[in-house]
Protein backbone atom coordinates (compact mmCIF):
# COMPACT_ATOMS: atom_id res chain seq x y z
CA UNK A 1 0.00 0.00 0.00
CA UNK A 2 1.06 3.76 -0.88
CA UNK A 3 1.85 5.84 2.03
CA UNK A 4 -0.33 8.49 2.23
CA UNK A 5 0.97 11.93 1.25
CA UNK A 6 0.97 14.36 3.76
CA UNK A 7 1.19 18.11 3.45
CA UNK A 8 4.24 18.79 5.02
CA UNK A 9 5.86 16.90 2.08
CA UNK A 10 4.63 18.81 -0.39
CA UNK A 11 7.71 22.33 -1.28
CA UNK A 12 6.63 24.80 -3.51
CA UNK A 13 9.42 23.18 -6.15
CA UNK A 14 7.67 20.42 -5.98
CA UNK A 15 4.37 22.13 -7.04
CA UNK A 16 6.02 22.56 -10.39
CA UNK A 17 5.65 26.12 -10.41
CA UNK A 18 7.40 28.23 -13.19
CA UNK A 19 10.87 29.49 -12.63
CA UNK A 20 10.21 33.19 -12.10
CA UNK A 21 7.17 32.18 -9.18
CA UNK A 22 9.63 29.94 -7.48
CA UNK A 23 12.22 32.68 -7.76
CA UNK A 24 9.83 35.26 -6.12
CA UNK A 25 8.85 32.45 -3.70
CA UNK A 26 12.63 32.15 -2.50
CA UNK A 27 12.58 35.90 -2.59
CA UNK A 28 10.07 36.39 0.01
CA UNK A 29 11.66 33.92 2.21
CA UNK A 30 8.39 31.90 1.82
CA UNK A 31 9.53 28.53 2.95
CA UNK A 32 6.48 25.83 2.76
CA UNK A 33 2.89 26.21 1.26
CA UNK A 34 0.66 26.74 4.11
CA UNK A 35 -2.27 24.56 4.78
CA UNK A 36 -4.03 26.36 2.37
CA UNK A 37 -2.03 26.45 -0.28
CA UNK A 38 -0.63 23.02 -0.45
CA UNK A 39 -4.43 21.94 -0.99
CA UNK A 40 -5.86 24.57 -3.31
CA UNK A 41 -2.67 24.95 -5.69
CA UNK A 42 -2.30 21.29 -7.46
CA UNK A 43 -6.05 21.16 -7.86
CA UNK A 44 -6.10 25.14 -9.22
CA UNK A 45 -2.81 23.86 -11.45
CA UNK A 46 -5.34 21.25 -12.87
CA UNK A 47 -7.40 24.97 -13.85
CA UNK A 48 -10.06 23.01 -11.88
CA UNK A 49 -13.28 25.63 -10.86
CA UNK A 50 -12.54 25.78 -6.83
CA UNK A 51 -14.83 26.84 -3.79
CA UNK A 52 -12.24 27.51 -0.84
CA UNK A 53 -12.98 28.53 2.51
CA UNK A 54 -10.05 29.63 4.31
CA UNK A 55 -9.32 31.73 7.29
CA UNK A 56 -8.04 35.62 6.69
CA UNK A 57 -4.19 34.98 7.43
CA UNK A 58 -3.77 31.66 5.76
CA UNK A 59 -2.04 32.63 2.89
CA UNK A 60 -4.91 32.41 0.49
CA UNK A 61 -3.92 35.33 -1.68
CA UNK A 62 -1.06 33.24 -2.54
CA UNK A 63 -3.04 30.42 -2.93
CA UNK A 64 -4.71 31.70 -5.73
CA UNK A 65 -2.34 33.96 -7.23
CA UNK A 66 0.43 31.78 -8.04
CA UNK A 67 -1.73 28.95 -9.83
CA UNK A 68 -3.29 31.87 -11.66
CA UNK A 69 0.29 33.47 -12.68
CA UNK A 70 1.47 29.99 -13.44
CA UNK A 71 -1.11 29.68 -16.33
CA UNK A 72 -0.57 33.45 -17.15
CA UNK A 73 3.21 32.41 -17.96
CA UNK A 74 2.45 28.89 -19.33
CA UNK A 75 -1.07 28.56 -21.85
CA UNK A 76 -0.31 30.87 -25.01
CA UNK A 77 -0.21 34.68 -24.64
CA UNK A 78 -3.25 36.08 -25.73
CA UNK A 79 -3.19 39.26 -27.39
CA UNK A 80 -5.74 40.83 -26.52
CA UNK A 81 -7.75 41.63 -23.27
CA UNK A 82 -7.22 40.91 -19.77
CA UNK A 83 -6.40 37.66 -19.09
CA UNK A 84 -6.85 37.75 -14.77
CA UNK A 85 -9.35 39.19 -12.95
CA UNK A 86 -9.84 39.28 -9.03
CA UNK A 87 -12.71 40.36 -7.86
CA UNK A 88 -12.34 41.88 -4.10
CA UNK A 89 -14.83 43.71 -1.58
CA UNK A 90 -12.83 46.64 0.05
CA UNK A 91 -10.00 49.35 -1.80
CA UNK A 92 -7.84 47.77 1.11
CA UNK A 93 -8.04 44.22 0.09
CA UNK A 94 -7.13 44.94 -3.70
CA UNK A 95 -3.97 47.21 -2.38
CA UNK A 96 -2.53 44.25 -0.61
CA UNK A 97 -3.48 41.69 -3.28
CA UNK A 98 -2.09 43.78 -5.44
CA UNK A 99 1.05 44.47 -3.18
CA UNK A 100 1.48 40.42 -2.87
CA UNK A 101 1.26 40.28 -6.80
CA UNK A 102 3.86 42.19 -7.66
CA UNK A 103 6.20 40.39 -5.68
CA UNK A 104 5.17 37.41 -7.16
CA UNK A 105 5.33 38.44 -10.92
CA UNK A 106 8.66 40.79 -10.11
CA UNK A 107 10.60 38.60 -11.97
CA UNK A 108 8.07 38.13 -14.99
CA UNK A 109 7.00 40.38 -17.80
CA UNK A 110 3.60 40.66 -16.34
CA UNK A 111 1.80 43.38 -15.49
CA UNK A 112 -0.79 44.14 -12.88
CA UNK A 113 -3.19 46.84 -11.85
CA UNK A 114 -6.17 47.71 -9.53
CA UNK A 115 -9.77 49.32 -10.39
CA UNK A 116 -11.18 50.87 -7.12
CA UNK A 117 -13.35 53.87 -6.45
CA UNK A 118 -11.46 56.81 -5.01
CA UNK A 119 -8.88 56.43 -7.38
CA UNK A 120 -8.50 58.46 -10.55
CA UNK A 121 -11.04 57.08 -13.48
CA UNK A 122 -9.25 58.37 -16.69
CA UNK A 123 -5.78 56.35 -15.43
CA UNK A 124 -8.21 53.27 -14.90
CA UNK A 125 -9.83 53.36 -18.31
CA UNK A 126 -6.24 53.70 -19.86
CA UNK A 127 -4.93 50.55 -17.89
CA UNK A 128 -7.62 48.80 -19.24
CA UNK A 129 -6.92 49.88 -22.95
CA UNK A 130 -3.57 48.70 -22.29
CA UNK A 131 -4.49 45.32 -22.03
CA UNK A 132 -3.02 45.04 -18.54
CA UNK A 133 -3.05 40.81 -17.94
CA UNK A 134 -3.87 40.74 -14.31
CA UNK A 135 -6.92 43.40 -12.99
CA UNK A 136 -7.67 43.45 -9.21
CA UNK A 137 -10.83 45.06 -8.76
CA UNK A 138 -13.86 45.87 -6.60
CA UNK A 139 -17.04 45.29 -7.99
CA UNK A 140 -19.10 48.67 -8.33
CA UNK A 141 -15.97 50.89 -9.84
CA UNK A 142 -15.52 48.34 -12.60
CA UNK A 143 -19.04 47.73 -13.48
CA UNK A 144 -18.74 51.75 -13.22
CA UNK A 145 -16.31 51.67 -15.77
CA UNK A 146 -17.65 48.73 -18.07
CA UNK A 147 -20.87 51.41 -18.27
CA UNK A 148 -18.86 53.35 -20.13
CA UNK A 149 -17.17 51.34 -22.18
CA UNK A 150 -16.59 47.30 -22.28
CA UNK A 151 -13.62 46.40 -20.98
CA UNK A 152 -12.37 43.30 -22.86
CA UNK A 153 -13.01 40.20 -20.30
CA UNK A 154 -13.78 37.52 -23.66
CA UNK A 155 -10.21 36.03 -23.04
CA UNK A 156 -9.78 35.81 -19.53
CA UNK A 157 -7.96 32.49 -18.22
CA UNK A 158 -8.93 32.82 -14.60
CA UNK A 159 -11.35 34.75 -12.58
CA UNK A 160 -11.51 35.07 -9.08
CA UNK A 161 -13.91 35.92 -6.41
CA UNK A 162 -11.97 36.88 -3.09
CA UNK A 163 -13.78 37.12 0.26
CA UNK A 164 -17.18 36.68 -1.29
CA UNK A 165 -19.08 36.32 1.98
CA UNK A 166 -18.26 39.89 2.48
CA UNK A 167 -18.58 40.84 -0.95
CA UNK A 168 -22.38 39.39 -0.71
CA UNK A 169 -22.89 40.78 2.99
CA UNK A 170 -22.14 44.53 1.06
CA UNK A 171 -24.85 44.06 -1.80
CA UNK A 172 -22.15 43.23 -4.65
CA UNK A 173 -23.98 39.74 -5.38
CA UNK A 174 -25.87 41.44 -8.46
CA UNK A 175 -22.22 43.18 -9.67
CA UNK A 176 -20.75 40.26 -9.19
CA UNK A 177 -22.74 38.09 -11.34
CA UNK A 178 -23.08 41.05 -14.32
CA UNK A 179 -19.57 41.11 -14.37
CA UNK A 180 -18.93 37.49 -14.56
CA UNK A 181 -21.53 37.56 -17.65
CA UNK A 182 -19.26 40.02 -19.49
CA UNK A 183 -16.49 37.22 -18.76
CA UNK A 184 -16.06 34.21 -21.25
CA UNK A 185 -17.31 30.91 -20.81
CA UNK A 186 -14.59 28.69 -20.58
CA UNK A 187 -12.12 30.59 -17.94
CA UNK A 188 -11.16 28.97 -14.88
CA UNK A 189 -13.27 30.31 -11.44
CA UNK A 190 -11.79 30.54 -8.32
CA UNK A 191 -13.82 31.75 -5.03
CA UNK A 192 -12.30 32.39 -2.13
CA UNK A 193 -14.67 32.83 1.16
CA UNK A 194 -14.10 32.85 4.65
CA UNK A 195 -16.83 30.15 5.62
CA UNK A 196 -18.76 27.81 3.58
CA UNK A 197 -21.95 28.05 5.32
CA UNK A 198 -23.01 31.21 4.02
CA UNK A 199 -26.03 30.61 1.81
CA UNK A 200 -25.32 33.17 -0.58
CA UNK A 201 -21.79 31.64 -1.12
CA UNK A 202 -23.22 28.07 -1.90
CA UNK A 203 -25.71 29.83 -4.33
CA UNK A 204 -23.04 31.92 -6.44
CA UNK A 205 -21.11 29.64 -6.56
CA UNK A 206 -23.88 27.23 -7.77
CA UNK A 207 -24.34 30.11 -10.83
CA UNK A 208 -20.65 30.69 -11.63
CA UNK A 209 -18.64 27.64 -11.25
CA UNK A 210 -18.38 23.92 -13.38
CA UNK A 211 -17.69 21.04 -11.55
CA UNK A 212 -15.91 22.32 -9.00
CA UNK A 213 -13.82 20.94 -6.19
CA UNK A 214 -14.36 22.32 -2.79
CA UNK A 215 -11.57 22.81 -0.18
CA UNK A 216 -12.60 23.25 3.14
CA UNK A 217 -9.82 24.35 5.28
CA UNK A 218 -10.14 26.38 8.67
CA UNK A 219 -13.46 27.15 8.77
CA UNK A 220 -14.76 29.31 11.29
CA UNK A 221 -15.09 26.35 13.75
CA UNK A 222 -11.63 25.93 13.61
CA UNK A 223 -10.56 28.29 15.91
CA UNK A 224 -7.33 30.63 15.70
CA UNK A 225 -4.38 28.14 17.09
CA UNK A 226 -2.00 31.40 17.44
CA UNK A 227 -4.14 33.87 18.82
CA UNK A 228 -4.83 33.84 22.65
CA UNK A 229 -8.62 34.74 23.13
CA UNK A 230 -9.77 36.46 26.33
CA UNK A 231 -12.58 38.10 28.04
CA UNK A 232 -12.34 41.33 30.93
CA UNK A 233 -15.55 41.71 32.03
CA UNK A 234 -16.88 45.39 32.31
CA UNK A 235 -19.89 47.56 34.06
CA UNK A 236 -20.46 50.39 31.02
CA UNK A 237 -18.76 51.90 28.39
CA UNK A 238 -17.43 54.39 31.01
CA UNK A 239 -15.43 51.30 32.67
CA UNK A 240 -14.53 49.91 29.44
CA UNK A 241 -12.57 53.46 28.07
CA UNK A 242 -10.34 53.25 31.79
CA UNK A 243 -10.19 49.36 30.57
CA UNK A 244 -8.97 50.39 27.28
CA UNK A 245 -6.47 52.95 28.53
CA UNK A 246 -4.80 50.15 30.66
CA UNK A 247 -4.48 47.65 28.73
CA UNK A 248 -2.95 49.98 26.17
CA UNK A 249 -0.77 51.01 28.66
CA UNK A 250 0.22 47.68 29.88
CA UNK A 251 0.29 45.46 27.63
CA UNK A 252 3.61 44.36 25.71
CA UNK A 253 2.70 44.59 21.93
CA UNK A 254 3.91 46.15 18.48
CA UNK A 255 0.85 47.34 17.16
CA UNK A 256 -2.49 47.13 18.46
CA UNK A 257 -6.03 47.40 16.71
CA UNK A 258 -9.48 48.37 18.48
CA UNK A 259 -12.74 47.17 17.28
CA UNK A 260 -16.06 49.38 17.81
CA UNK A 261 -19.09 48.64 16.08
CA UNK A 262 -19.66 52.36 15.12
CA UNK A 263 -17.81 54.92 13.57
CA UNK A 264 -19.17 57.58 16.27
CA UNK A 265 -17.37 55.15 19.09
CA UNK A 266 -14.29 54.99 17.02
CA UNK A 267 -13.91 58.91 17.32
CA UNK A 268 -15.21 59.09 20.71
CA UNK A 269 -11.98 57.31 21.83
CA UNK A 270 -9.30 58.83 20.13
CA UNK A 271 -9.35 61.62 22.26
CA UNK A 272 -8.85 60.09 25.75
CA UNK A 273 -6.36 58.11 24.42
CA UNK A 274 -4.30 60.83 22.76
CA UNK A 275 -4.67 62.11 26.10
CA UNK A 276 -2.40 59.39 27.78
CA UNK A 277 -0.28 60.00 25.45
CA UNK A 278 -0.87 57.00 23.04
CA UNK A 279 0.09 57.28 19.21
CA UNK A 280 -3.68 56.42 18.06
CA UNK A 281 -4.98 56.51 14.51
CA UNK A 282 -9.00 56.29 13.28
CA UNK A 283 -9.99 54.33 10.18
CA UNK A 284 -13.58 53.89 9.39
CA UNK A 285 -15.59 54.22 6.13
CA UNK A 286 -16.94 58.46 6.77
CA UNK A 287 -13.02 59.34 6.26
CA UNK A 288 -11.97 60.13 2.51
CA UNK A 289 -10.16 57.53 0.74
CA UNK A 290 -6.68 59.75 0.52
CA UNK A 291 -7.32 60.21 4.70
CA UNK A 292 -7.85 56.51 5.19
CA UNK A 293 -4.64 55.80 3.00
CA UNK A 294 -2.63 58.12 4.94
CA UNK A 295 -3.92 56.63 7.99
CA UNK A 296 -2.69 53.12 7.06
CA UNK A 297 0.93 54.57 5.89
CA UNK A 298 1.26 56.07 9.30
CA UNK A 299 0.14 52.79 10.91
CA UNK A 300 1.76 50.49 8.71
CA UNK A 301 5.44 52.63 9.38
CA UNK A 302 4.68 52.89 13.36
CA UNK A 303 3.67 56.27 13.42
CA UNK A 304 1.26 55.55 14.99
CA UNK A 305 0.70 51.99 16.94
CA UNK A 306 -3.32 52.27 18.15
CA UNK A 307 -5.50 51.96 14.95
CA UNK A 308 -9.30 52.31 16.45
CA UNK A 309 -11.34 50.65 13.26
CA UNK A 310 -14.63 49.56 12.69
CA UNK A 311 -15.10 46.19 10.59
CA UNK A 312 -14.47 48.13 7.24
CA UNK A 313 -10.55 47.20 8.34
CA UNK A 314 -11.44 43.88 9.53
CA UNK A 315 -11.75 42.43 6.60
CA UNK A 316 -8.19 42.77 3.90
CA UNK A 317 -6.02 44.69 6.34
CA UNK A 318 -3.00 42.70 6.10
CA UNK A 319 0.25 44.20 8.72
CA UNK A 320 3.00 43.06 10.02
CA UNK A 321 3.29 43.00 13.97
CA UNK A 322 -0.37 43.36 14.97
CA UNK A 323 -0.12 41.15 17.93
CA UNK A 324 -2.78 42.83 20.32
CA UNK A 325 -6.55 43.00 18.93
CA UNK A 326 -9.29 44.39 21.51
CA UNK A 327 -12.80 44.23 20.78
CA UNK A 328 -14.07 47.59 22.79
CA UNK A 329 -17.59 46.30 21.68
CA UNK A 330 -18.14 43.19 21.24
CA UNK A 331 -19.14 42.33 17.41
CA UNK A 332 -22.49 41.30 16.22
CA UNK A 333 -21.65 37.74 15.18
CA UNK A 334 -19.15 35.27 14.89
CA UNK A 335 -18.31 36.17 11.46
CA UNK A 336 -17.41 39.22 12.35
CA UNK A 337 -15.50 38.37 15.59
CA UNK A 338 -13.11 35.73 13.44
CA UNK A 339 -12.82 38.63 10.83
CA UNK A 340 -11.67 40.99 13.49
CA UNK A 341 -9.26 38.62 15.60
CA UNK A 342 -7.81 37.35 12.10
CA UNK A 343 -5.99 40.98 11.94
CA UNK A 344 -3.47 39.39 14.69
CA UNK A 345 -1.34 35.89 14.65
CA UNK A 346 -1.56 35.92 11.30
CA UNK A 347 1.15 33.00 9.37
CA UNK A 348 4.21 32.71 12.09
CA UNK A 349 2.58 35.43 14.72
CA UNK A 350 1.49 35.21 18.07
CA UNK A 351 -1.66 37.44 18.74
CA UNK A 352 -3.47 37.84 21.92
CA UNK A 353 -7.45 39.26 21.54
CA UNK A 354 -9.31 41.27 24.41
CA UNK A 355 -12.65 41.35 24.32
CA UNK A 356 -14.63 43.80 27.10
CA UNK A 357 -17.97 42.61 27.58
CA UNK A 358 -20.73 44.53 29.84
CA UNK A 359 -23.95 42.40 31.18
CA UNK A 360 -25.61 43.62 27.87
CA UNK A 361 -23.16 42.06 25.30
CA UNK A 362 -22.89 38.69 27.61
CA UNK A 363 -25.00 36.71 25.82
CA UNK A 364 -23.77 37.74 22.17
CA UNK A 365 -20.44 36.73 23.49
CA UNK A 366 -21.82 33.60 24.96
CA UNK A 367 -23.45 33.17 21.54
CA UNK A 368 -20.08 34.16 19.44
CA UNK A 369 -17.76 31.48 22.02
CA UNK A 370 -20.55 28.35 21.07
CA UNK A 371 -20.45 29.56 17.48
CA UNK A 372 -16.44 28.87 17.87
CA UNK A 373 -17.08 25.69 19.55
CA UNK A 374 -14.42 27.53 22.07
CA UNK A 375 -14.10 28.97 25.26
CA UNK A 376 -12.36 32.06 26.14
CA UNK A 377 -10.21 32.53 28.82
CA UNK A 378 -12.03 35.43 31.79
CA UNK A 379 -9.50 37.72 33.04
CA UNK A 380 -9.61 40.95 35.83
CA UNK A 381 -7.77 43.65 35.50
CA UNK A 382 -6.98 44.21 39.36
CA UNK A 383 -6.64 48.06 39.26
CA UNK A 384 -9.65 48.35 37.96
CA UNK A 385 -11.91 45.49 39.23
CA UNK A 386 -15.39 47.09 38.31
CA UNK A 387 -19.04 45.78 40.36
CA UNK A 388 -19.87 43.47 37.23
CA UNK A 389 -18.36 40.09 37.87
CA UNK A 390 -20.51 38.24 35.29
CA UNK A 391 -24.16 37.20 35.09
CA UNK A 392 -24.60 35.16 38.71
CA UNK A 393 -26.18 31.76 36.89
CA UNK A 394 -24.98 30.77 33.62
CA UNK A 395 -27.35 28.02 31.92
CA UNK A 396 -25.55 25.33 29.67
CA UNK A 397 -25.74 27.37 26.90
CA UNK A 398 -23.03 29.78 28.63
CA UNK A 399 -26.34 32.48 28.76
CA UNK A 400 -26.69 34.49 31.52
CA UNK A 401 -30.09 33.08 33.51
CA UNK A 402 -32.51 35.75 34.04
CA UNK A 403 -32.60 38.61 31.62
CA UNK A 404 -35.00 37.12 29.47
CA UNK A 405 -37.37 36.88 32.44
CA UNK A 406 -36.07 40.25 33.49
CA UNK A 407 -37.34 42.10 30.22
CA UNK A 408 -40.50 40.05 30.49
CA UNK A 409 -41.67 41.30 33.53
CA UNK A 410 -40.83 44.91 32.39
CA UNK A 411 -42.85 44.15 29.39
CA UNK A 412 -45.39 42.77 31.72
CA UNK A 413 -45.45 45.90 33.34
CA UNK A 414 -45.57 48.27 30.59
CA UNK A 415 -48.80 46.15 29.28
CA UNK A 416 -50.58 46.58 32.80
CA UNK A 417 -49.96 50.03 32.91
CA UNK A 418 -51.41 50.06 29.24
CA UNK A 419 -54.24 48.01 30.13
CA UNK A 420 -54.59 50.32 33.35
CA UNK A 421 -54.95 53.63 31.03
CA UNK A 422 -57.58 51.81 28.71
CA UNK A 423 -59.20 50.51 31.78
CA UNK A 424 -59.87 53.98 33.19
CA UNK A 425 -59.99 56.31 30.30
CA UNK A 426 -61.72 53.86 27.17
CA UNK A 427 -63.64 51.57 27.64
CA UNK A 428 -65.50 49.83 25.13
CA UNK A 429 -64.06 52.42 22.52
CA UNK A 430 -60.95 51.30 20.24
CA UNK A 431 -58.19 53.12 19.90
CA UNK A 432 -56.07 53.89 16.79
CA UNK A 433 -52.14 52.74 17.92
CA UNK A 434 -49.97 55.88 19.02
CA UNK A 435 -47.01 56.32 17.91
CA UNK A 436 -45.16 55.76 21.04
CA UNK A 437 -46.27 52.72 22.81
CA UNK A 438 -46.43 49.95 19.94
CA UNK A 439 -43.21 50.83 19.08
CA UNK A 440 -41.61 50.88 23.24
CA UNK A 441 -43.63 46.86 23.24
CA UNK A 442 -41.76 46.20 19.59
CA UNK A 443 -38.29 47.35 21.52
CA UNK A 444 -39.05 44.96 24.40
CA UNK A 445 -40.19 42.42 22.46
CA UNK A 446 -37.35 42.50 20.07
CA UNK A 447 -34.75 42.58 23.11
CA UNK A 448 -36.79 39.67 24.38
CA UNK A 449 -35.65 37.46 21.33
CA UNK A 450 -31.96 38.73 21.03
CA UNK A 451 -31.05 37.89 24.87
P1 LIG B 1 -3.34 36.20 3.40
O1 LIG B 1 -4.07 35.09 4.09
O2 LIG B 1 -3.34 36.05 1.95
O3 LIG B 1 -3.82 37.54 3.86
O4 LIG B 1 -1.78 36.09 3.83
C1 LIG B 1 -1.27 36.41 5.09
C2 LIG B 1 0.22 36.67 5.08
O5 LIG B 1 0.94 35.44 4.93
C3 LIG B 1 0.70 37.58 3.98
O6 LIG B 1 1.55 38.55 4.55
C4 LIG B 1 1.50 36.65 3.06
O7 LIG B 1 2.56 37.32 2.41
C5 LIG B 1 2.03 35.60 4.01
N1 LIG B 1 2.27 34.28 3.40
C6 LIG B 1 1.57 33.74 2.37
N2 LIG B 1 2.04 32.51 2.08
C7 LIG B 1 3.06 32.26 2.93
C8 LIG B 1 3.93 31.15 3.14
N3 LIG B 1 3.85 30.04 2.40
N4 LIG B 1 4.86 31.25 4.12
C9 LIG B 1 4.94 32.36 4.88
N5 LIG B 1 4.15 33.44 4.75
C10 LIG B 1 3.19 33.40 3.79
Amino acid sequence: MQPKTTFSTLSFSSLLLAEPLLKAISKLGFKLPTPVQQKSIPLALEYKDLLVSAETGSGKTVAFLLPTLHHLLTLPSKKIGTRALILAPTRELTQQIFKQCQQLIEFTDLKAGIITGGDDFRLQQNMLRRNTEIIIATPGRLLELMEQEIPNFSNLDVFILDEADRMLDMGFSEDVLTIAKSCNAQKQTLLFSATLTHFGVIKMADKLLKNHEIVALNTLHDGHRNIEQQIVVADDNDHKQKLLAWLLLNETYDKALVFTNSKIQADVLRGPLRAQKLRVGVLHGDMDQKDRNRMMELYRDGEVNIMIATDLAARGLDIKGINLVINFDVPRNGINYIHRIGRTGRVDELGLTIALVKSTEWNLMSGIERFLKQKFKHRTIKELQGKYKGPKKIKASGKAVGIKKKIESKKAVVEKVKIRHRDKKNIGKRREPTNSSPSSLQVKKDETIDS
